[in-house]
């Protein structure tokens, strides 16, 4: 559910017309739901109610400052996965003692950046990373709490660029090895071992390969813990997936996941923590473009908007499908027909939707892609010298620009011209 709706026959986003907005920001622009944000974060935090745990919110998925402090003012701690994040997050009001640092390559200088702001937990990759880890936390005199991704070895069972947790992919050390690893880690004097960890994927739309996943924590835990280790945390990432379409599609809800963890983990006394992303701020978040014209080629009809593959990429790189509506409410029962749509980006690959059932429209006539929140504006780029798209947030009848679109002048002055040139 979210709060995308028509209203007398125009979209809004809560109590504030889409087209309002876009007279006030110009298209194209992202615009996002504080009381979907608010609702999702809640579900999460419900589901896991009478456990003892904390839901940190995978900013990757969409790390506006606004964004978090709306999560963060709720309680929410924070998934990040570099530097540049854990300076959003404390930007946004968190503290350290709700951050957790995952992440395949952490620098050292992320390592220090976040051990002197304060952390959580570090989520360790590798023997070399933990090698790495315990060497910076003695130069600053400090142990580093960690605990170490395992990578399970089950099927997520989602699109190949997001499963993470098979062993052929480059997250976490393989669960075999896991004695070993941690008897390595309980030798480094610079860590404290407090948990296991694991990600598996994301926008999965079955329980299954959680519950498998989480079993072999549970077991992992009884393990090490006769080795000695004293584990007190599980932190079972993100990756429950959402509806990208209004069709049949109907991914399993916060609260039978929950359910599902307490059956598996709820026994082990372990403070369980999630890593939510995309099912915070997906449904959260629409991109809004305008057509810029309506072109007929050979068979087929095209409409050509101001959006494009570098502000919207999850349909070039992952063939995701977003719903794409028009910003004024078709009249009930109005012929629909075939469009591709695409963006002016000079790629073939910048196509949104192929043979997409539409009402008629027109240059100038506004669409919304919904489902837009989660990798949306995190992954855009100024491909073509395209600025970087605004930001908008709603709250009820109020909106406001949380990141304006950049000036040419502020782009190209980015650039230096060397000395001898
Ligand atoms: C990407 C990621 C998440 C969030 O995944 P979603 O599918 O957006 O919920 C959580 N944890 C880690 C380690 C990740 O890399």
């Amino acid at each position: 559910m979210d709060h995308f709706l028509y209203q007398g026959g125009a979209l809004h986003a809560e109590d504030v017309p889409v087209a309002e907005i876009a007279a006030a920001v110009g298209t194209p622009f992202y615009v996002y739901s504080t009381a979907t944000l608010e609702r999702h974060y809640r579900l999460f935090d419900e589901a896991l109610a009478g456990m003892e745990h904390l839901v940190c919110y995978a900013m990757k998925a969409a790390s506006n400052i606004a964004i978090l402090k709306t999560l963060a003012r709720l309680g929410a701690g924070m998934d990040v996965v570099s530097g540049g994040e854990y300076l959003r997050a404390r930007a946004a009001g968190v503290p350290g003692e709700r951050i957790v640092f995952s992440g395949v390559g952490k620098t050292r200088d992320e390592m220090r950046l976040a051990l002197e702001g304060g952390i959580r937990q570090f989520n360790v990759e590798s023997e070399p990373e933990m090698e790495a880890l315990s060497e910076v936390a003695i130069s600053l005199g400090l142990r580093a709490p960690i605990t170490v991704r395992v990578n399970p070895d089950v099927d997520a069972k989602t699109h190949a660029k997001i499963a993470t947790g098979k062993s052929e992919n480059k997250f976490g050390i393989p669960i075999s090895r896991a004695r070993e690893v941690y008897a390595h880690a309980a030798r480094l004097p610079g860590l404290e071992v407090i948990g296991i960890d694991v990600h598996i994927g994301s926008q999965l739309t079955d329980l299954e390969p959680f519950r498998l996943a989480y079993q072999k924590l549970a077991d992992l835990t009884h393990v090490l813990r006769r080795d000695g280790h004293d584990i007190r945390r599980l932190d079972l990432g993100g990756g429950l997936g959402i509806p990208y379409t209004s069709g049949n599609e109907a991914p399993p809800l916060p609260s039978q996941y929950g359910a599902m963890i307490r059956e598996v983990l709820g026994d082990l006394d372990c403070e369980i923590e999630i890593e939510p992303g995309r099912l915070i701020a997906g449904n959260a978040g629409l991109m809004v473009s305008e057509i810029i014209y309506v072109k007929s080629g050979e068979g087929r009809d095209f409409l050509i908007l101001d959006g494009a593959m570098n502000d919207l990429i999850r349909p070039a790189m992952y063939d995701a499908w977003h719903d794409i509506i028009p910003v004024v409410q078709p009249e009930p029962g109005a012929e629909q027909r075939p469009y591709d749509i695409v963006g002016p980006v000079c790629e073939s690959g910048d196509t949104f939707a192929r043979q997409r059932m539409m009402p008629q429209l027109s240059p100038g006539d506004l669409v919304a892609f919904r489902s837009a929140g989660a990798y949306g504006a995190v992954m855009a780029s100024e491909y073509n010298t395209r600025p970087l798209i605004p930001e908008v947030l709603v709250n009820g009848q109020e909106f406001a620009i949380i990141r304006a679109r950049p000036t040419f002048d502020e782009i190209l002055n980015r650039d230096t011209i060397p000395e001898w040139l």
